[in-house]
């Protein structure tokens, strides 16, 4: 179990169990303001907080679409893609 600890002042803090749900960032592009589970982030056994960015998923399409023919790019835009049809 891992939480966020905030201290309002002297006598007061807010605990916030850190859950798959209430993670927030914002996306390195557009600045909205995205979910993140923190499971997902883990890359390679490794989860770096401090350096890593994420895009939502219009900019992520976006960046892709950049990128076209990697394998990660293709992967992105599959997914939109069978998002798209409800796949
Ligand atoms: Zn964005």
């Amino acid at each position: 179990m891992f939480y966020t600890k905030t201290k309002i002042n002297e006598e007061t803090s807010i605990t916030t169990l850190i859950t798959a749900e209430n993670v927030f960032t914002t996306c390195i592009d557009c600045g909205n303001e995205i979910s993140v589970d923190l499971d997902g982030m883990i890359v390679d056994g490794h989860l770096d907080l401090y350096a890593m960015g994420c895009r939502c998923e219009a900019c992520s399409l976006e960046h892709a679409k950049k990128h076209r023919g990697e394998p990660w790019a293709n992967m992105i835009i599959a997914e939109h893609m069978n998002k798209a049809r409800g796949v």
